[in-house]
């Protein structure tokens, strides 16, 4: 590596766990994030098992344990409160990893802190803004402005720029000037935590509705009076462009605009409007993605995470993926040491087709497919749900999911940490 440090830009889950995988495997590295301050924003968000055990292989994952919730059942309903679906998930569904709901926020945090304690704080950078990026044939060059407004602050060079600086990535946007806004696909998401008793067994997730008129709850935090920290998202489909201008993950969500839809979603098992009511308040993100990319490694520069393959958050794949991009990168500069711009390109080889499949299988409403098919078939309820669909039509669709997500139960269970895979 020409005894010159990695270049990470973004201290999100990408970046952060980039620069924990680079440590590891003896490679000085740098983080520049844009904010002043990382503070613990967004809300609940999931690590599947092929997350986890790379979390694991970083020795992270017990930190994090006793931060997130285990899922152990993920049901599905209709918008009715029938059950179409259930099955076991993580460890309670044979993985030898756990699955993780936590708070975005605390992950990142929790991440961050370890960072610190490993690589020294001194590696952190905070208030660099990304602004422009050169290759040359034995280093890379990050040009920061102070901040998201700021003037020029300095020009960094390093072996290699890995660009983790999230979905409305400048890196991304340099290379490629014409792209313009991400696609919306017409849904609007409100997300948002109450504190509620546990729904079910306190281990279980809901997916209730179909992909334009959703409701999405799990649990991420217990709490000390037996009471959860309770993770919602409520979506639906519309075309009202105004709120859907800004693809901002801090923008304030205003109740009146989406309760009304949920009225009736009265279930014996939840009453979504009063939890929803009784959050302190709410989140809302328009359903975007990015189509994907002819390339992401150019010389010594390479993007990663949501800046490569930003993907509707649907089959908690976002953070997931993030991860594995930055264990396979890892991997690839181990398998070529002296050779930074083959080892760039050989992650682009690997992950770049493997992250396009799943963006275009969230298009195609992903493991939800079966509630689409439920609506359709079945709109008003239905008596017994084998009449609507079959256990074997719904394990085709989720078992395919897995495969394209890469978290298929016998494939993970048998196999190495991406990091230490031969590239
Ligand atoms: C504030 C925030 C809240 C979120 N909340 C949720 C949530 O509640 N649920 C959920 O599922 N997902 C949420 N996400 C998205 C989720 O974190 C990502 O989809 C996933 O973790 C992939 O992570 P990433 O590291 O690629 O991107 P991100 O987590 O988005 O991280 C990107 C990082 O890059 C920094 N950055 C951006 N531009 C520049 C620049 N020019 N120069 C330097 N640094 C830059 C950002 O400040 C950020 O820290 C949120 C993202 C953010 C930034």
């Amino acid at each position: 590596m020409d005894n010159q440090p990695v270049i990470i830009i973004g201290a999100g889950i990408g970046g952060l766990v980039t620069a924990l995988s680079l440590h590891a495997a003896g490679i000085a590295c740098d983080i520049y994030e844009s904010a002043a301050e990382i503070r613990p924003l967004g809300v609940g968000i999931n690590l599947l098992p092929h997350a986890t055990r790379e979390l694991a292989a970083l020795g992270v994952l017990d930190e994090l344990l006793p931060l997130a919730i285990q899922p152990t059942t993920l049901r599905y309903f209709t918008r009715r409160g029938q059950q179409i679906w259930s099955e076991p998930r993580g460890l309670a569904a044979g993985y030898h990893w756990p699955q993780l709901s936590i708070h975005r926020g605390l992950l990142q945090t929790t991440l961050l802190a370890i960072t610190k304690a490993r690589l020294g704080a001194a590696h952190i950078h905070t208030g660099y803004h990304l602004t422009a990026l050169d290759s040359d044939d034995h280093g890379a060059t990050a040009h920061f402005s102070a901040g998201r407004q700021g003037p020029h602050r300095a020009s960094v060079r390093g072996a290699m720029v890995v660009a983790a600086d999230g979905i409305h990535s400048v890196a991304r946007a340099l290379r490629y000037p014409t792209e313009g806004l991400p696609r919306w696909n017409g849904a609007l998401l409100w997300r948002g935590t109450a504190i509620a008793p546990p729904v079910f067994d306190g281990r279980t997730m809901v997916w209730a509705g179909h992909p334009d008129h959703k409701f999405v709850g799990y649990p991420i935090q217990d709490l000390p009076d037996g009471q959860q920290l309770f993770n919602f998202i409520a979506e639906f489909r519309t075309s009202d462009m105004v709120l859907a201008e800004r693809e901002d993950w801090n923008q304030p969500g205003v109740l009146s605009d989406f309760i009304d839809r949920f009225a009736d979603w009265q279930f014996d098992w939840l009453d979504v409007p009063a939890l929803i009511r009784s959050a302190t308040g709410t989140y809302r993100f328009p359903m975007v993605d990015r189509d994907p990319l002819p390339q992401w490694s150019v010389g010594r520069t390479t993007l990663l995470g949501d800046a490569a393959h930003p993907m509707y958050p649907i089959g908690s794949n976002g953070a997931s993926q993030a991860i594995l991009d930055a264990r396979v990168l890892v991997g690839c500069l181990r398998a070529y040491p002296d050779d930074v711009v083959t080892a760039l390109a050989r992650y682009d080889q690997v992950r770049r087709p493997a992250t396009a499949n799943i963006v275009l299988a969230n298009r195609g409403f992903g493991p939800e497919m079966p509630m689409k098919l439920v609506q359709e078939r079945a709109p008003h309820g239905f008596t017994h749900i084998d009449e609507v669909i079959s256990p074997a039509e719904i394990l085709q669709v989720t078992e395919g999911y897995r495969a394209t997500a890469g978290f298929s139960l016998a494939a993970l269970n048998n196999g190495n940490s991406l990091a230490d895979l031969a590239y």
